[in-house]
């Protein structure tokens, strides 16, 4: 499984917001783009003009890295919402919402998106009873995510459920943390999802 490499903190700070992709240290004053909310880089505190292309290239951005995707991966989400008779842009946030290693996350069982794809991957994950080890999973109305009953005391998976009391559970998903599992009660509408993005740049940034 490719892994991004690059300083995570310093994407929230490129794309001037929060991506939590840190776990508990987003929610403490440790964050970095708490401390410097401004891009990093020499010119990083610079007021510069976007151009078009570059405001649309940078929603693109947030939303790649907010899910934890690369270049390709993203690409083949705005194909297949494209293929939707929905609203693309709302398409596609569906489709990345709805992803096996999002709804892990969302529920609480992971501390971040990237712990939530490696518990997936190495099958700590039941979908409907099931083990599933693929993070791009799509998960349906009414199917029940759980994480298996031999790994429900590793360290990370205790610590993300007491770290969750700081985030708000979506509410398209019912979660019961005693039973260290949840339901898709409803697929997402597009203010269900939390995301601060401009859904239609990345649309035009893609049909350009
Ligand atoms: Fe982003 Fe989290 Fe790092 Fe803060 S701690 S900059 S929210 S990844």
């Amino acid at each position: 499984m490719s892994r991004i490499k690059n300083s995570v903190c310093k994407m929230c700070r490129r794309e001037n917001m929060k991506l939590f992709l840190k776990g508990d240290r987003c929610y403490s004053d440790k964050c970095s783009f708490e401390r410097r909310p401004y891009p990093p880089g020499q010119h990083g505190q610079s007021r510069l003009k976007f151009s078009e292309f570059a405001l649309q290239l940078r929603e693109k951005q947030k939303a790649k890295r907010y899910y934890g995707m690369f270049e390709r991966q993203f690409h083949k989400y705005f194909v297949a919402a494209d293929a939707q008779k929905e609203v693309t842009g709302t398409a596609l946030l569906k489709l990345l919402e709805t992803r096996l290693d999002n709804v892990v996350y969302s529920m609480g069982l992971a501390g971040s998106r990237r712990e939530a794809r490696q518990l997936v991957s190495h099958s700590h994950i039941l979908v409907n009873g099931k083990s599933v080890n693929i993070p791009s999973f799509t998960l349906e109305k009414g199917d029940v995510v759980e994480v298996c009953e031999k790994s429900r005391q590793m360290n990370k998976v205790m610590a993300a459920i007491q770290g969750s009391s700081k985030r708000t559970i979506p509410s398209w998903l019912e979660v019961d943390h005693g039973q260290f599992k949840g339901t898709v009660k409803d697929l997402p509408s597009r203010d269900d999802i939390t995301l601060a993005v401009e859904e239609n740049m990345i649309v035009e940034h893609y049909s350009r």
